[in-house]
């Protein structure tokens, strides 16, 4: 872990009272991460001194996710410039970039033996490039030493500085994914240093300079948003191609941060995933569970075959 963290994780919620965290419904407990497998994904992850997002947001499928050595690294330190009103990561000044990161995230890909890798990163508003650099030079490292590993990265929105998403398409992931997080009305009080259609048209803009890039986005649900307005970001993203939703319930890391609205129950997410499809997305995900990583492996190789699928003559 990035010994830079502070100990105070969310220093800028310090002084707001607390909102009080609702007991989980019986459909999102989830069991300890206990197996040998999980202890041996983490050796790995401290060993080659890199951050996950499933230990920084305290993802709840972490126990099932390293159980099979799936891990989602977080490049760019494991300090945030921004500080979103769901996020656990921490927020703070970040250190300085560490250029042997890549090096070391492509050494431990090799090592998990990843056939599928998701690669993120906490805000670097600092940057020039807003961290964009980091993202190519990861992707190099790994084309060079995991051929036959497919890429996913999950970007920030790079504060619009010029020219870092255009350097993240031209390094070729495989998967392109930039996650709206919320529905438009919600911004200002969840996601307030991001804008909606800022970061719809980042979607867009990868799909127009490079359209074999599959392109993915997420959303969560249970922060007080209404199913009109799921209805109208579904509109909304496959207006600007995007191929691959992925929609799970909010939770509340701590009470400092914003409180769940209500729990969505699984048949809900269920109809969501049957209207995304009629919709026209080639992959959808939704359940209570779901994030941007979860079984991305299984469900990148679903979406490359569900693109094959839509192209052959006649489909
Ligand atoms: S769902 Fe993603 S973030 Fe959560 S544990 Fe799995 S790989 Fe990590």
């Amino acid at each position: 872990m990035d010994q830079t963290a502070p100990t105070l994780r969310h220093p800028e919620k310090a002084h707001r009272p607390d909102n009080p965290v609702a007991r989980k419904p019986a459909w999102i407990r989830v069991k300890a991460p206990v197996t040998p497998e999980y202890r041996d994904t983490h050796a790995l992850i401290r060993r080659h001194r890199l951050n996950t997002v499933c230990e920084e947001a305290a993802c709840p499928n972490i126990g099932e996710c390293w159980a099979k050595r799936h891990a989602t690294v977080m490049i760019l330190g494991a300090v945030c410039t921004r500080a979103c009103a769901f996020c656990n990561v921490a927020t703070g000044k970040p250190a300085p970039v560490d250029r042997d990161e890549p090096d070391r995230l492509a050494t431990a890909v090799g090592e998990l033996g990843l056939a599928h890798v998701v690669i993120t990163s906490v805000d670097r508003d600092d940057l020039e490039d807003g961290g964009a650099s980091q993202f190519v030079a990861a992707i190099e490292r790994l084309r060079a030493t995991a051929p036959n590993t497919t890429i996913e990265i999950l970007t920030p929105d790079f504060l619009k500085k010029p020219g870092a998403v255009e350097a993240g398409v031209a390094a070729r992931p495989d998967v392109y994914n930039h996650n709206l997080e919320t529905v438009p009305r919600l911004y200002p009080a969840i996601r307030p240093g991001a804008r909606y259609f800022a970061s719809l048209k980042l979607l867009d803009r990868v799909r127009e300079l490079d359209p074999s890039i599959f392109t993915k986005s997420g959303l969560m649900v249970g922060l007080g948003e209404d199913k009109g307005e799921v209805l109208q970001v579904m509109d909304d993203l496959r207006h600007a191609g995007v191929d691959f939703l992925t929609i799970g319930q909010y939770l509340q890391p701590t009470p400092k941060h914003a409180s769940v609205d209500r729990f969505v129950t699984p048949e809900e997410f269920e109809t969501y995933r049957t209207l995304a499809l009629a919709k026209g997305f080639l992959q959808v995900s939704a359940t209570p569970l779901t994030r941007s990583s979860y079984h991305a492996d299984d469900d990148f190789r679903t979406l490359r075959a569900a693109r094959a699928a839509r192209l052959q003559p006649g489909a």
